[in-house]
């Protein structure tokens, strides 16, 4: 560990981010609230869906709901510590597709990627793409300017979604198989504008995986 990392936990010890009591090393989350966040779980799609399947790592709510609100709205890196500890239990108990697959972000417009900075989703999925060798390829872009969809009904979020993504020039998707990465699933709008065009340009399949539902 870097001594400044040391000198931190010294003068800061580190705290589950769910209970705060004390715990071992900064990010951990300690085990009866790490074994109470971790909901893995199917999301219910959209009877005209596009998708395969989606999984969730937790629900959009208590700590997980917090720590996602920090890093995305308040630029937090700290947070992103506990989402990667989170990440590495919630998936022991994952199975994905048993196939060659793509992964990619859900991308950002480069407007909004200018103001926050990041990608938060490339961010909270950074550690688990390197860890497990998944084949990532940053091949969507985000062609329109979207509003913020948090005020918007289900139907103007899906009208709002419409051919807002496309493949990036020279990316052959045909045959392939994609997991669309995002760090939230509430209406399925986003996942499923991706999915869209991901399937119009030849993609055999396209799964989902998110960090949180509140769906
Ligand atoms: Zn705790």
């Amino acid at each position: 560990m870097h001594i400044f990392d040391l000198f931190m936990e010294f003068l800061y010890p580190p705290r589950c981010p769910s209970c705060r009591s004390y715990v071992k090393h900064e990010g951990d989350w300690c085990l009866p609230c790490m074994q109470k966040a971790v909901q893995v779980h199917p999301v219910a799609l959209p009877p005209d869906s596009v998708l395969e399947k989606v999984w969730a790592l937790g629900r959009y709510h208590g700590t997980m709901r917090r720590l996602i609100i920090n890093l995305k709205y308040n630029g937090k890196m700290s947070a992103l510590r506990s989402i990667h500890k989170y990440i590495t239990a919630a998936t022991i108990s994952l199975r994905l597709p048993a196939c060659e697959y793509i992964t990619v972000c859900v991308p950002l417009h480069k407007k909004r990627m200018e103001q926050r900075g990041f990608n938060q989703t490339e961010l909270i999925f950074k550690k688990w793409i390197a860890e497990n060798s998944k084949d990532f390829v940053d091949c969507l872009e985000r062609t329109y300017f979207t509003q913020r969809q948090y005020k918007l009904s289900r139907t103007e979020r899906f009208q709002n979604m419409q051919n807002t993504f496309s493949l990036k020039t020279n990316f052959n998707a045909a045959g392939k198989v994609f997991l669309l990465l995002d760090d939230i699933y509430t209406t399925g709008a986003t996942m499923e504008s991706c999915a869209r065009h991901l399937r119009s340009k030849g993609a055999a399949a396209v799964y989902g995986l998110v960090l949180a539902s509140d769906a």
